[in-house]
């Protein structure tokens, strides 16, 4: 048997959204449209690393790139990935009312629905941006029919987080109540009692691989890692903008290494979709959030 059998298999996650639409430059939607598009270029490298590797991915889509490019939706479908829910506008959970996130994420599941011609039943906020001020979206989530979650990092930021939920899958209880909706965090390693997140986005484009080889390794005796990646974090003739120190190096460190950083990965350790992960063990623990 292949060696790449025998290892555990990790799940590879893209978030798609272009350049302009993250948290990084907090544009408002209403101006999105004056900045140069550049999705569909830079999830095609993403789409051609994974052929050239052989693997599948779980595609977090946004609702609006969907509306303004389904033929790559249908593109990431018909090569065999696994399509997802990343809202439709990329807004915070922790800005908008109930309301507001019901409508934002009915829109994008019906869109992506329509377009791909499969049921979409897996989402991933913005940013990690259910956090404990929030919990009420993933009541939400399981009364529109998702069965999936991956947006709750358990590991705090300015910004997104939780300290204290688990590393691996669980079913969340909120409000008294065991949802029926299985939450999928992001990989973190831990280290006695620091956490340290590699697993995507910034963080594994600065942390050197020797350090992201050995966290994988090391959860891999436990569980599965959920990466995550964006199509813009690959594609280093985005349009450089006049930006703060520190979103310099947030947004474009190592934009040039990055695709080459994750072949090597795909070809270190076999990925998969979420699905196929979550398919092959059925029973989780239930971890009250508080
Ligand atoms: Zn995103």
């Amino acid at each position: 048997m292949e060696k790449a059998k025998l290892m555990m298999k990790n799940a590879l996650t893209i978030d798609v959204e272009d350049w302009y639409m993250t948290q990084d430059f907090n544009f408002p939607f209403s101006t999105w449209g004056n900045y140069e598009d550049r999705v569909e270029y830079s999830t095609a490298l993403f789409l051609d690393t994974l052929e050239k590797t052989n693997t599948k991915a779980t595609f977090f889509v946004l609702g609006c790139v969907a509306e303004k490019h389904p033929a790559l939706i249908r593109t990431i479908t018909s090569r065999g990935h696994e399509l997802a829910c990343h809202g439709y506008s990329h807004r915070m959970v922790s800005r908008m009312s109930k309301d507001e996130f019901r409508e934002d994420l009915v829109k994008s599941k019906h869109l992506l629905e329509d377009i791909s011609g499969t049921g979409i039943d897996m989402f991933r906020s913005p940013t990690w941006s259910i956090n404990e001020n929030t919990l009420w979206a993933l009541e939400i989530l399981e009364e529109e029919g998702f069965l999936y979650d991956s947006s709750i990092q358990p590991f705090k930021t300015p910004l997104s987080g939780i300290s204290h939920t688990p590393l691996h899958f669980f079913y969340p209880k909120v409000n008294g109540k065991i949802l029926k909706l299985l939450e999928l965090p992001p990989g973190i390693a831990q280290i006695g009692p620091l956490k340290f997140p590699f697993a995507g986005g910034l963080y594994f484009r600065v942390i050197p691989n020797f350090i992201v080889e050995f966290f994988i390794k090391n959860i891999n005796k436990e569980r599965p890692v959920i990466t995550y990646f964006h199509p813009w974090e690959v594609d280093p003739g985005q349009p450089r903008l006049q930006v703060s120190s520190l979103i310099r190096i947030t947004h474009y460190i190592n934009l040039k290494k990055n695709l080459d950083k994750i072949e090597q990965f795909l070809q270190q350790f076999p990925f998969a979709p979420i699905g196929e992960i979550v398919r092959e063990e059925k029973k989780y623990p239930v971890f009250e959030i508080s």
